[in-house]
């Protein structure tokens, strides 16, 4: 708790507001995406700008207070908040400014994706992020960013052409490839350990209205599918995506009737090329397997970038375990088919994102983020309204990943792991993980950023491995 005198002093600092357990705001404050988490900081200072986030850090390291920041609240660990933590909240800061000119956007540290599809697509532009809206644009891209556009314009960090910065000790910096390119090349994967990062910079693409949508098959067809996607995707023109998915069928418009609440197996799809390369790359598949149901045609970038919006609305109990692939062997497919057909909820899933095309072109050291050798980067998802099925949905994930993870590359994306130790976070960045810690020394020696995916700082990781 801090004192009636702290409180008194950091609000007199911050133009954005200082909610604490005293505000009748404060419960619905804390709240997170994930309605697992159930957190209770010190205080929210919602920063409206650089100057809100520098008062707060400054606060915090003079009276020895935690601190937490949050993006746009969606990390399944709940890393936004922390207990007793001063959390840095940059919700308020939800500009985006798009320079046709240059196709380059500037968006604010608390933005959401939805913002930016919405302002970018007006100028026919897209910035590469994930798959659906309400996730936040900070804790997305510095953990990678894995979308519907990885295999044409790579991931969300490979696009990343600034970031402006606060540090621990409160100072302001700019990470770029020509100004601290240390911190620039750490906050391509490394997380929100270096810094607030107040506005990002990002390069834009011009896609405007994309060919997308699911197929979807029975279960009974989920290994021949998974054989051909696995050959597929690999080396399909950059144009394509196609992640394959576990799902319950919705109950309700736009699937047919017949098909509500049915556990299928599908492919969802992105293609940037026109609705006729489109059919003509699809052709084969179509002639193999005709989908049982299929919802593929043209719509605007951001109506894709929103489908999932309301099928998964804030407050959802959510469950999550990861890994990343090279291969998809038999014996991993059939693995998938035994678990993946048990899904224990309806909106229980697991996807298999693919991490090829563009994003294989930039090397596993040009930036923090490992895996570049990764084909696919999986995540199983157990997802519930109900409290009482915790449980339920957790089991079933850990039971999933505990059979495939001997499949895997040994590491899992850091956006979707739960809290789940130093080894995975080390596993995650293999040899990246000694000059991230060199990084983190030099910009956060004290390890004052550490409600992340932590990287310990050098000189403290060297003590604990002696
Ligand atoms: C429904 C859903 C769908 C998702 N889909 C995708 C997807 O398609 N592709 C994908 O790659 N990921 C996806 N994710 C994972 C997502 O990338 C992570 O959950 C990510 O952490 C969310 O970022 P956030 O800013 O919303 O989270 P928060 O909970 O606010 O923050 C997460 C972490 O990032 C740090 N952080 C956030 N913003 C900043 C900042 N401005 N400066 C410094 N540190 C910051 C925080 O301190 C914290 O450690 C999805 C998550 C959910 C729940």
């Amino acid at each position: 708790m801090l004192s009636s005198d702290r409180i008194a002093e950091l609000r007199a600092q911050l133009r954005g507001e200082l909610i604490t357990p005293q505000d009748e705001r404060y419960d619905a404050t804390r709240k997170v995406y994930n309605a697992m988490i159930d957190r209770k900081p010190a205080a929210f200072a919602q920063c409206v700008d650089v100057a809100d986030v520098m008062a707060a850090i400054r606060f915090a390291r003079t009276h020895n207070v935690m601190v937490a920041i949050r993006g746009g609240g969606h990390n399944a660990g709940g890393l936004g908040v922390a207990d007793d933590a001063l959390v840095i909240d940059l919700a308020p800061m939800r500009y985006v400014h798009v320079d046709p000119a240059s196709r380059t956007v500037r968006v604010g540290g608390g933005c959401r994706w939805a913002d930016v599809d919405h302002a970018t697509h007006a100028f026919g532009l897209a910035v590469p992020s994930g798959i659906v809206g309400t996730t936040g644009v900070g804790g997305l891209t510095l953990g990678g960013g894995l979308g519907h556009l990885t295999r044409k314009c790579g991931l969300t960090i490979d696009n990343l052409l600034a970031a402006d910065m606060v540090l621990a000790d409160g100072s302001f910096v700019v990470a770029s490839a020509e100004q601290n390119s240390d911190l620039f090349w750490a906050i391509r994967g490394g997380g929100g350990n270096f810094g607030v990062v107040t506005s990002f910079l990002f390069r834009a693409h011009p896609v405007h209205t994309v060919c997308a949508g699911p197929m979807l098959w029975e279960l009974e067809d989920a290994a021949d599918i998974m054989k051909w996607y696995r050959e597929f995707i690999v080396t399909a023109p950059e144009e394509i995506n196609g992640f394959f998915m576990f799902m319950t069928v919705p109950p309700g418009p736009p699937f047919p009737e017949a098909f509500h609440l049915k556990k299928m197996c599908g492919i969802a799809w992105c293609s940037t090329a026109s609705m006729e390369e489109t059919g003509r790359i699809l052709a084969p598949l179509r002639a193999y397997r005709p989908p049982a149901v299929e919802m593929v045609g043209p719509m605007p970038l951001p109506v894709l970038q929103s489908l999932f919006d309301g099928l998964y609305p804030p407050g959802l109990q959510w469950y999550w375990k990861a890994d990343f692939f090279k291969e998809l062997t038999d014996e991993a497919i059939e693995a998938h088919i035994q678990h993946g057909s048990q899904l224990p909820t309806w909106m229980s899933t697991m996807h298999l994102y693919a991490v090829n095309g563009a994003a294989h072109r930039v090397g596993p050291h040009e930036t923090a983020w490992s895996y570049r050798d990764a084909n696919w980067s999986e995540v199983i998802v157990g997802i519930d309204p109900d409290p009482a099925n915790r449980d339920l949905i957790s089991n079933w994930a850990r039971a999933y990943f505990d059979a495939l993870h001997p499949f895997g590359a040994g590491g899992a994306y850091v956006n979707f792991m739960m809290d789940e130790g130093e080894d995975r976070v080390r596993a995650t960045y293999r040899d990246n993980y000694q000059r991230l810690a060199a990084v983190k020394a030099k910009y956060d020696p004290d390890n004052f950023f550490r409600v992340n995916q932590n990287i310990r700082p050098a000189a403290a990781d060297s003590a604990h491995a002696s």
